[in-house]
């Protein structure tokens, strides 16, 4: 079996003396990536940088700054807080061991250092921090669809709303809400309008062209799209997109009131925001001009602006 370096987990291990360094890389040198430091500042710099370690082994004593300080510092910052923690200490006492994890340490390892120790011990909090991650991008995933959830849509929105105030940038929402699906639920069965749904969401998806766009399923059968930085014409011309590639699907809706095929309607709201525009100020403006859509026959998009003091 070929094991890419790269897919590796990155273990970054912190001690001001050399010999430490080398017993604990002989035990984790054939199982991880690891990268070394000797100070708590480089320890930081490095903890910052591009390649990201997966977990910290942390030497209580330093010169400088020490393991405490050093977990402070890393728990203080969003770009590091993530990062476990383990501190190596030949410290034995409980007010040590307290003050570990209340600065933000997962374990403890004591000095001498044992190989198998060390090794039992980063395997478990890698494991665990696999699997804490995995739930957290679960718990942001629709489970029909595979898209956005609503959660992660109201995230990014809030995000992308306050990054737009910041730079005042164009800000576009789109509510899309399949027409008439009650109908093919009731006619095509549940499960046909599942597989709906899935290919609805696929495709709408596939329609979102910027690294920042995002599309996520807000209720049953609505979706929500951001669109950071974009202005009305760019807005109309992401509805005029999204009407078409549904159309272009094809699927039947015989029993649809617009059409044979299966068709949506939009709402959109376009602006540069202010200080004062609310997550519920532009959802609430993109679902009056989806309601517009809907009573001007469906199978259409509505934009408007939210004009902002
Ligand atoms: P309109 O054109 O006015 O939007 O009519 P509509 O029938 O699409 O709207 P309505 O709000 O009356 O019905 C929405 C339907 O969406 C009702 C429900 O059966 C269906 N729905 C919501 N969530 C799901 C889901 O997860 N799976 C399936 N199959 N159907 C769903
Ligand atoms: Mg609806
Ligand atoms: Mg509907």
């Amino acid at each position: 079996m070929v094991v890419h370096a790269t897919k590796l987990p990155t273990i970054l291990v912190v001690d001001d003396e050399i010999i430490n360094i080398r017993l604990i890389d002989n035990a984790l040198k054939n199982y991880y990536r690891v990268l070394f430091a000797t100070t708590g500042e480089e320890a930081l710099n490095i903890a910052r940088g591009d390649v990201q370690p997966d977990l910290i082994l942390l030497d209580v004593l330093m010169p400088n700054m020490d393991g405490y300080e050093v977990c402070t510092e890393l728990k203080k910052d969003p770009l590091t807080q993530c990062i476990p923690v383990i501190f190596i200490t030949s410290l034995k006492n409980e007010t040590d061991e307290t003050r570990g994890f209340e600065v933000g340490a997962v374990d403890f390892i004591r000095k001498p250092i044992r190989k198998t120790i060390v090794r039992v011990r980063v395997k478990l909090h890698i494991e665990l921090k696999n699997e804490m991650e995995f739930h957290a991008r679960r718990s942001l995933i629709d489970g029909l669809t595979e898209i956005a959830n609503r959660r992660r849509v109201m995230e990014h929105l809030s995000l992308e709303l306050r990054r737009a105030v910041r730079n005042r940038l164009y800000l576009s929402v789109v509510m899309i809400d399949i027409d008439c699906f009650k109908l093919f639920n009731d006619n095509y069965g549940h499960i046909s309008g599942d597989e709906c749904l899935k290919i609805v969401a696929e495709n709408v998806h596939f329609c979102m062209q910027r690294s920042n766009d995002l599309v996520g399923r807000y209720g049953g059968e609505e979706f929500v799209c951001i669109l950071p930085d974009t202005d009305f014409a760019g807005a109309e011309g992401m509805c005029q997109l999204l009407l078409d590639s549904i159309r272009k699907l094809e699927v039947p809706h015989n029993y649809s009131k617009v059409s044979d095929i299966l068709t949506i309607s939009i709402g959109c709201v376009c602006t540069i925001p202010s200080k004062t525009t609310t997550l519920q100020n532009l959802l609430k403006a993109a679902d009056d001009a989806l309601y517009e859509s809907k009573h001007s026959g469906r199978n259409c998009y509505t934009c408007c602006r939210l004009e902002e003091t």
